[in-house]
């Protein structure tokens, strides 16, 4: 644990970050549901009903228990609420509570949390935009350039770790031309929205260090295949550019983040060179 912490403070603190991941994870629904299909986030204010256009009251958005309350119907017209939206709250919810868990177990420095909560939120909008638009926007990419890398500025900044920054950015760099490459080997393979999205995830990987971001990468892959032989067992899709890449590299990332060490110093024992 944390130094300074107890338990006690730890359970505390996994409880708040997973109530506000569900808020939040409502408010991702939003973003998820809107910014594709170019409706203003922030216009019309309260969500709607999408088929008796209703507005929803406040005590009926609250995330998880209007949806058990309302046992998944609207309120107004009684049409079936998607159970997609309790799901990417409580995901959301768990992501929130796992990158807090992250500092806690000290997989990663606290200073760092700025930047991994940004990144989940992100990783979780673009991961549900992909399979349903098959579409990585650049509304949603090019931004958490921005951010992202003024979080991972802040954080080298608080370590004076500048080395960590500068790793980060060959390591984008990196990942960036391998996706293109592997564009240009595979068309129809990756998308241009994989190789812009592959900047963003490798900025992150990279600043943790080289075995994060070897691990992620590689994860990305790994689960991209399972991906498709799932898929395949089931016959929904042809192997011909029917399955977007999005979420298995962010998957693999967050594989990365958490278990990247391990997995590295594993397979480095495994293989006799450490
Ligand atoms: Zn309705």
């Amino acid at each position: 644990m944390l130094g300074g912490l107890t338990t006690t403070d730890g359970v505390i603190l996994e409880i708040v970050a997973f109530i506000v991941g569900c808020i939040l994870g409502s408010f991702l629904g939003v973003v998820i549901w809107r910014v594709p299909n170019h409706i203003s986030i922030v216009n019309p204010k309260r969500s709607f009903c999408p088929n008796c256009n209703a507005q929803i009251a406040w005590y009926d958005n609250i995330p998880l228990l209007s949806y058990a309350v309302l046992r998944g119907k609207c309120r107004h017209c009684k049409e079936p609420i998607s159970v997609r939206y309790p799901i990417m709250e409580a995901l959301t919810g768990c992501a929130m509570a796992a990158v807090v868990a992250g500092v806690l177990w000290q997989i990663y420095p606290a200073w760092l949390l700025p930047d991994m909560l940004y990144l989940a939120a992100i990783s979780i909008v673009v991961a549900y935009i992909d399979i349903d638009h098959h579409l990585i926007l650049n509304v949603i990419v090019y931004p958490s350039y921005v951010v992202s890398l003024a979080l991972l500025v802040l954080a080298s900044a608080m370590m004076g770790d500048w080395e960590a920054l500068k790793r980060g950015l060959i390591c984008a760099l990196i990942l960036f031309v391998f996706y293109f490459v592997l564009s240009l080997i595979w068309p129809g393979g990756m998308g241009d929205g994989d190789i812009k999205l592959a900047f963003l995830l490798g900025m992150t990987l990279g600043w943790l260090g080289w075995k994060q971001f070897i691990v992620g990468a590689f994860m990305a892959f790994f689960v991209g295949g399972l991906v498709v032989l799932i898929q395949l067992t089931r016959k929904k899709v042809s192997v011909h550019g029917g399955i977007p890449f999005g979420p298995s590299m962010v998957v693999g990332t967050w594989i990365g983040i958490f278990a990247g060490q391990v997995i590295a110093d594993l397979y480095l024992q495994l293989v006799g060179l450490a």
